[in-house]
């Protein structure tokens, strides 16, 4: 026991000499766009509570009416006891909502994708897996799982993608792995461009719609929806601008009915209890209809990008309601949060792992719910705190 004691403070010391340390900090949602820590109000950029519907009235109302219906849990996975007809009711709306013939619902992202991942590689023994160089730790974690190496291409350099498919024409099945908007930069990936590379090349693809899915596209339908058919497995979570929790896949029936009989993560857990799926269930009557929310929020990024532009920051390729402003070092990085902290503002310090070494940054995250003035005050703390190279 001392012996680990001693290995895990090794581990931890190594990170703080890098200035990676990461701690967890007490802190309490407020209404627009607001968070509370030690007793101080905060205008809040680290939240991806997009459409800052964690804190809506229907999803609070739901929520509980499902827990006073049906009970706090679900009481065991769904292939043991049998499905209540709500997670089969939720996973129709889901499935309606994305455009696709069937949708399965998972405990979170992060295990949908760590698990899924390997569970179709299974299925396609010495498959070729082509990833974007920054897609989410949770599906290097699924090809790790899966015991398969991946091949990664450059960042949204699709050309690069075609090298490197044209490279393993011999693989009996190639996947493309990727993100509608990657969650660190804010940007996007060229859909209508990808879905033709992968017909021509007769890839599947899967897609992480974790910050697409209630932000862009029809009705908040993610971007799949702007390329109806053309992508195989699509995944997203509740999570974020859902404002609830869990995460959903969506596509085929036979996708569905094959993670129904072979996925680990969904045979073996239990299925979401019943206040998570009445949240989702809420969501999914508000999020179609959120229309002017969406441009509310990408009003709120192109005002930031034009003013920090102004000022001579450089903004990276976003388009989105994720705005990274780099800073290079951790330590810069971690400076710069503490001194927005100082001013009243949080905005998340991004280090390795999450982002590649001198890549750090302030992780932006805007929301429906801060006002233009809140954008504005933000720029003017972020000018006069960072006073960028000029
Ligand atoms: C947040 C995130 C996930 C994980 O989703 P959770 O439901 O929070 O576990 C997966 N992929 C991406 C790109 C994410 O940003």
């Amino acid at each position: 026991m001392a012996n680990l004691a001693s290995r895990l403070e090794q581990a931890l010391d190594r990170v703080r000499g890098l200035s990676e340390y990461r701690s967890l900090a007490a802190a309490t949602i407020a209404p627009g766009g607001r968070l509370v820590r030690d007793g101080k109000s905060y205008l809040d950029f680290s939240s991806n509570d997009y459409l800052g519907l964690s804190q809506h009235p229907l999803l609070r109302q739901r929520a509980s009416e499902w827990a006073e219906l049906h009970g706090a849990g679900a009481g065991a996975s769904r292939l043991v006891t049998g499905t209540s007809p709500f997670h089969l009711a939720v996973e129709a709306r889901i499935a309606a909502f994305k455009g696709t013939e069937a949708a399965l619902l998972f405990a979170s992202g992060w295990q949908l994708n760590a698990s899924v991942l390997p569970t179709l590689l299974k299925a396609a023994p010495a498959a070729a897996i082509f990833t974007d160089r920054l897609i989410h730790a949770s599906l290097h974690h699924g090809c790790a799982a899966a015991g398969v190496r991946e091949i990664r291409f450059r960042h949204n350099d699709l050309d690069h993608l075609e090298e490197v498919l044209d490279s393993h024409r011999a693989a009996p099945l190639r996947m493309i792995v990727t993100e509608s908007v990657f969650s660190m930069d804010g940007d996007r990936a060229d859909l209508d461009r990808l879905s033709a590379i992968a017909r021509r090349h007769d890839a599947i693809l899967y897609l992480d719609e974790a910050h697409a899915t209630g932000v862009l596209g029809p009705r908040g339908a993610g971007l799949s929806a702007t390329v109806p058919g053309a992508i195989d497995v699509v995944m997203g979570t509740f999570s974020k601008a859902f404002g609830g929790f869990g995460a959903y896949v969506a596509g085929s029936r036979a996708l569905c009915d094959y993670l129904v009989n072979s996925c680990s993560s969904f045979i073996f857990s239990t299925a979401l209890p019943p206040a998570v799926l009445g949240a989702i269930d809420a969501a999914l009557d508000l999020v179609p209809t959120m229309d002017a929310e969406r441009a509310r929020l990408a009003g709120h990024g192109d005002r930031l990008r034009a003013a920090l532009r102004a000022e001579g920051f450089d903004v990276g390729a976003s388009t989105t309601q994720i705005q990274p402003v780099f800073t290079g070092t951790s330590e810069r990085a971690l400076a710069a949060s503490r001194r927005l902290e100082e001013a009243g503002i949080l905005a998340s310090a991004i280090r390795p792992p999450t982002v590649p070494r001198g890549a750090s940054r302030l992780r932006l995250a805007l929301r429906s719910t801060h006002s233009d003035e809140d954008i504005d005050r933000l720029v003017a703390t972020l000018v006069r705190e960072l006073a960028p190279a000029a």
